[in-house]
């Protein structure tokens, strides 16, 4: 389909939950996603 184009993402707004970071975002053609971004990585690989 012809609409099918790389959608530029623009952070309307964000929020920290206990999940992580949650951010709404909008394309210009109109499209929104909800994106989770996780909380900082804690788990460090075992050092050995
Ligand atoms: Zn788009």
């Amino acid at each position: 389909m012809r609409t099918e184009h790389e959608h530029r993402w623009t952070t309307e707004s964000a929020h920290a939950t206990s999940e992580g970071l949650v951010s709404y975002q909008r394309c210009a053609c109109g499209r929104r996603r909800v994106t989770l971004a996780p909380a900082v990585t804690v788990a460090a690989p075992a050092a050995r």
